[in-house]
């Protein structure tokens, strides 16, 4: 069942797939139904391999159906610091990669004709006087050194002018950032899947597998026994995989949507049907809906469950930045889980030769998952470049483990929550 939000209420195309029940067999076993998994099973079966997928709830449960939509340019650290870390060459080449992955999205949503309302142009907002002349110096070094003259920086004034809230100094325009619908893409995925002839089970946990080859890997009624596994659980993985869970936290973010605002005062609000980001360490992140709704996402927590009333939790961040909105309804408030990673890096790898993974995209995943899923399918096919490049970025275990990395995450964010206030 998809929890109760506006992605769910204005879902396209949802398609009951069955519960796996006895044995099959399959070129590659995908876990998982969210951008990773399907992105994988759809690239695989594109490859003519023989795929099962296998997800616990139902299609784009996870993160993948609840997210922000925001399909961001580059990686979770911007060009600049990956320069400092890796060099400009790799930090080129981890650029390019952010741009296949965009390409991908927007090649699969023109290629299977996906209703998932793509957008293009989104804002980084600047909320604080430290980080002025970020966004000049950031559009300058994309255009010279990394070939991307869509990014460019806007005044206050400029920002005033397309987003009516007086909070941001400045912001960093890129044209070809962009947003969509996530459930209705996730949605369209697996019906290009299925169309591809993957087999979807859903209601189909899977309680452990061999690590054999081939291994067979168990839900409760059924197994399948596959060359090779994909793990797509992400920030919902649990205890399936205690050989990465170390070097994730899933954290939880959440949203609200807005009573519809009406299509003149949602223009106002918000210009050409933009979205937004700010650069507070708990993102603000928001947009205008195809029904002139706001969309606005902000807060988290880092424990196993959600606040009781997430529109309470929620709506403050909101007036922070539009007070205008204050009396107006909030018809839809949800919650769902991604996880992060100690230096914000995606996780990739491959745990045995025939077990890969991708998770940790660290709140840039719409765009990272969907190329983990391509990238997973051509390593799979005999062609691993590109995902030994990804695979090759160091990723640290959370201090201790998956027992105590929570307390010391709570630590770490109300330090920079507060650093963010000052
Ligand atoms: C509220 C929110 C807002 C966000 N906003 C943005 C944004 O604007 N931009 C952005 O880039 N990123 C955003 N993200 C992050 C982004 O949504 C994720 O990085 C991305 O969806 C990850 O996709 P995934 O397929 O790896 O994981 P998921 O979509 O979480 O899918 C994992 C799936 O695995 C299934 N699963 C788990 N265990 C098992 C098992 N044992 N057997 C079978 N199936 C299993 C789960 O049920 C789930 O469906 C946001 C996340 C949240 C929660």
């Amino acid at each position: 069942m998809y929890p109760d939000s506006y992605y769910s209420a204005t879902a396209i195309g949802i398609h009951n797939h069955p519960t796996l029940q006895g044995s099959q067999s399959a070129d590659v076993c995908v876990i998982g139904g969210g951008y990773t998994g399907l992105s994988a099973a759809l690239n695989l079966a594109e490859q003519g391999m023989d795929v099962v997928l296998l997800e616990a709830e139902c299609i784009g449960f996870g993160a993948s159906g609840r997210n922000g939509g925001l399909i961001g340019s580059g990686q979770r650290k911007d060009a600049l610091e990956m320069e400092k870390q890796f060099g400009f060459e790799k930090s080129r080449q981890f650029w390019d990669f952010a741009e296949a992955a965009k390409t991908e999205i927007r090649e699969r949503v023109a290629k299977h004709c996906i209703e998932c309302d793509l957008q293009y142009g989104q804002i980084e907002a600047v909320h604080k006087k430290s980080y002025l002349g970020y966004a000049e110096d950031y559009a300058a070094a994309l255009a010279e050194r990394y070939d991307y003259p869509h990014a460019r920086a806007l005044s206050r004034e400029e920002m005033r002018e397309l987003v009516a809230t007086d909070n941001f100094l400045e912001g960093l325009y890129d044209a070809r950032a962009m947003s969509l619908h996530p459930l209705n893409y996730v949605l369209g995925l697996a019906r290009a899947a299925r169309d591809a002839g993957v087999r979807i089970f859903e209601n189909s946990r899977v309680t452990g597998y061999t690590r054999k080859d081939p291994a067979t890997i168990s839900t409760d009624d059924g197994q399948v026994e596959a060359s090779f596994i994909v793990l797509g659980c992400n920030g919902y993985l649990g205890k399936l995989e205690p050989r990465v869970a170390g070097k994730i936290m899933p954290i939880n973010n959440f949203m609200i949507a807005t009573e519809p605002l009406g299509e003149k005062r949602a223009r106002q609000l918000i210009a050409d049907r933009l979205c937004v980001h700010d650069t507070r360490f708990v993102v603000n992140y928001f947009r205008t809906s195809q029904d002139h709704r706001l969309l606005f996402g902000g807060g988290e927590n880092y424990r196993p469950g959600f606040p009781s009333d997430i529109a309470a939790f929620v709506r403050p961040c909101m007036l922070e930045i539009f007070p205008q909105l204050d009396g107006v309804g909030i018809d839809y408030a949800w919650g769902g889980t991604l996880s992060v990673t100690v230096n914000r890096l995606p996780h990739f790898g491959r745990l045995q030769p025939n077990l890969f993974f991708a998770q940790g995209y660290s709140g840039h995943g719409v765009a990272l998952s969907n190329f983990a899923g391509k990238i997973i399918a051509e390593a799979i096919a005999g062609t691993a470049d590109r995902f030994d490049i990804m695979a090759s970025l160091p990723i640290h275990t959370f201090p201790g483990g998956t027992l105590l990395r929570y307390p010391g995450m709570v630590l770490g964010m109300l330090f920079f929550s507060l650093r963010d206030r000052l």
